[in-house]
């Protein structure tokens, strides 16, 4: 018999907050065909609870994006009414044969990928299969895509097949993070020449934005815009929070204070003694870690807020994060065993930005939620 316990650490996830992000991404993007990016399990929001809840708001012709075959596989049984693009395409010929099958929409960004094609044409004869593909172009990202002499050479093959099924062409930012950087309007530039180097590319489909794309380059948005991270409520561009876009986040991790200790002055706390009390003062037990995806890099006064005596509290980090808790100074405030802290999120009326946390732990937010473990609740408002 399993008992119902109470989780040490969950994450509330705010379904009208995610709406609202998508109905911004509307206003910045006006008109533009959207291909909502829930990969990697909706960015640890759980994708299936997300999918369900774009669902409804998904224009006609919008769409939903992951990066692999196995996640658009799981996706597919739950969205049901719009495509599915797998951002990396196959693999090997086992995945192409199954994405083929599934009509999903793919990426082709490789010569491998169109010889994967080219050799299950040659095994399939017959009526030719929807060819859903996102051809992707290497602008400058240097990563995955076609160069000029491939792409030309796949287009004009690919026009020969007279296949049915959707056709977009794609790149993707390397820079759009970073305002006024010279790569990104190369990369616009390069997406330009090498799409008007295609005889009959006028009428098909553009993608070239991401988050940050739709919020800083508007000439970038062409006819399909990517969102990811700022569905989530997080600005992709640098020194900006979410709310500096007009974005709500959606995810708020939670915990509680385990216990108070009276800590004399001079004393340490936690693992390789690295805070010190300069005076005698209550340090508070909070029971999440870094085995719950909170990330151990952040130092002494990262800011938590703890929800104590009917008033939100800010409360600085003291000591290092360890696995299962971290531990916070709680001078001044009037917390006791069992108050809710926000390590990130919205609470209360207040807001703690995933962005604040992700800067003092010298990464970005898409890895913070990336990083959220099996251990943390999630429960949808
Ligand atoms: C992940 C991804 C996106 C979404 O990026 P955000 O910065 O999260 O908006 C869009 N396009 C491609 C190709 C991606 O890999």
């Amino acid at each position: 018999m399993t008992t119902m316990v109470k989780p040490h650490s969950w994450a509330d996830i705010d379904r009208q907050a995610l709406l609202h992000n998508l109905a911004r991404v509307r206003e910045l993007a006006p008109g533009k065909r959207v291909c909502t990016v829930i990969k990697a399990n909706a960015y640890g929001h759980g994708v299936h609870a997300l999918a369900e809840t774009l669902m409804p708001r998904l224009g006609d012709k919008d769409l939903a994006a992951v990066a692999t075959l196995s996640e658009a596989l799981a996706l597919s049984e739950t969205l049901t009414t719009h495509p599915i693009l797998i951002l990396r395409g196959p693999l090997d010929a086992e995945e192409m044969d199954l994405i083929l099958h599934k009509g999903f929409h793919w990426t082709l960004h490789s010569v491998r990928q169109a010889d994967l094609l080219k050799h299950w044409l040659s095994q399939n004869s017959g009526k030719l299969p929807a060819l859903n593909i996102w051809l992707k172009l290497n602008t400058g990202m240097n990563r995955l895509g076609l160069y000029t002499s491939d792409l030309q050479q796949i287009w004009h093959w690919l026009q020969s097949l007279y296949a049915p099924g959707a056709r977009v062409l794609m790149s993707h930012f390397a820079t759009a993070d970073e305002t006024g950087h010279a790569l990104a309007q190369t990369q616009q530039l390069n997406f330009n020449q090498m799409t008007a180097s295609l005889p009959g590319a006028q009428n098909t489909a553009r993608s070239l934005s991401a988050s940050a794309g739709i919020i800083a380059l508007p000439r970038a948005h062409h006819d399909i815009v990517r969102p990811g991270i700022m569905l989530y409520g997080v600005s992709p561009m640098e020194g900006h929070n979410g709310a500096d876009e007009g974005l709500l986040p959606v995810m708020s991790l939670k915990s509680r204070l385990l216990t108070i200790n009276q800590i004399k002055a001079g004393e340490t706390v936690g693992y390789g003694a690295s805070y010190q009390c300069p005076e005698d003062m209550p340090i508070g037990v909070v029971g999440i870690g870094y085995g719950d995806g909170y990330p151990r890099h952040v130092p002494s006064g990262t800011p938590v807020l703890i929800h104590a005596a009917g008033k939100v509290w800010q409360a600085p980090l003291a000591g290092r994060v360890s696995m299962d808790v971290l531990t916070v100074d709680l001078r001044g405030i009037p917390a006791q065993p069992g108050d809710e802290v926000l390590l990130w999120g919205q609470a209360w009326g207040n807001t703690l930005p995933a962005e604040t946390i992700a800067l003092q732990a010298g990464t970005i937010a898409y890895e913070l939620f990336c990083q959220i473990t099996s251990r943390v609740k999630l429960f949808y408002r």
